[in-house]
């Protein structure tokens, strides 16, 4: 497919994501300089830390320690899949199978497929929960899903394998001799290692935060390969938007001083006991105290704008 073929959204997406003519990647003294910045801002936690107990900082730890410290602490081993949240790991999975589906598919078939292949994933995944939804639940779960994945389709151009997609690719880094780690899941990178684009995909709307999640991939990705990856860019499946970043020094800079400042959060938290503090906000909504918590209960009912 040409570009003249692709509809207004698809032309959108080669526009904000396509490389433009003489781009030129940051030095790769960057990485250098960003990796010292990190661990000299580490290292007095790392020196309380052993290999045996490490820390694990994530996109979702971080975010949740800085929203509120109390729903962070509630939400330590309380995942549970829903119906909300495997949806969106079903799409991911028939973008996946999309790249290399050879002829003509229908975003249900793609999406049949998903289920199935994700029921038969081993590792630890939505699995059980799949398999043991109600024909009922099973049916809303896709009727989600179709709906998830027909509006990738229509927004993006069909991903062509020179653009070396990827879905759901997992990242860590190591740091201090596996003291602490960094580890990301991205919903979906193009282009290859030095010239990557970091894609996060929501089904609603884009808010603030999403853009310090990129730039933590944006930090993981630079560790680990060395080489900073070029833009970053949360695309709206609902409004058919994205909020796209170019990465620069100071994009990996912000994302060090937030991994310093959340990683310090969450040890005192979880190693010493700190008493953690309340910090209503629109986190309330899906908090697991939020029955019980005065403080959310009263933001919540005096209502609040999304930003
Ligand atoms: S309900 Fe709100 S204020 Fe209360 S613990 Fe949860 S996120 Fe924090």
């Amino acid at each position: 497919m040409s570009n003249k073929e692709l509809n207004p959204m698809q032309q959108g997406v080669v526009e904000v994501l396509g490389k433009p003519a003489g781009w030129v990647p940051l030095p790769l003294t960057v990485v250098a300089a960003v990796r010292e910045q990190l661990e000299t801002a580490l290292a007095p936690l790392a020196a309380k830390l052993s290999p045996d107990q490490p820390l694990f900082i994530s996109k979702g730890s971080l975010n949740t320690v800085n929203g509120c410290e109390a729903h962070f602490m509630a939400s330590l081993n309380s995942f549970e899949w829903t119906i909300s949240n495997v949806r969106g790991t079903v799409m991911h999975k028939a973008v996946e199978l999309s790249i290399n589906w050879r002829g003509p598919v229908e975003p249900a078939d793609l999406v049949d497929e998903a289920l199935t292949r994700l029921e038969d994933e081993e590792s630890r995944g939505p699995s059980d929960f799949i398999v043991k939804l109600s024909p009922g639940e099973r049916a809303q779960l896709r009727s989600y899903a179709v709906d998830l994945y027909t509006k990738f389709e229509e927004s993006f151009p069909p991903l062509k394998a020179s653009w070396r997609p990827v879905t759901e690719s997992s990242a860590r880094v190591g740091l201090f001799d596996g003291r602490i780690f960094l580890s990301t899941r991205v919903d979906l990178t193009l282009g290859g290692a030095g010239s990557k684009v970091i894609i996060d995909l929501k089904s609603g709307r884009i808010y603030s935060n999403h853009r310090e999640d990129l730039r933590f991939y944006a930090l993981v990705e630079s560790l680990r390969s060395g080489q900073p990856p070029r833009r970053l860019a949360t695309y709206s499946l609902e409004s058919a938007r994205a909020d796209v970043e170019e990465v620069s020094e100071g994009v990996l800079q912000s994302a060090v001083r937030r991994v310093a400042d959340g990683a310090k959060l969450i040890y005192e938290l979880t190693s010493e006991n700190r008493e953690p503090k309340l910090n209503p906000g629109p986190q309330c909504r899906w908090c697991p105290l939020k029955d019980n918590c005065e403080t959310g209960k009263q933001f919540l009912e005096r209502g609040f704008e999304d930003d």
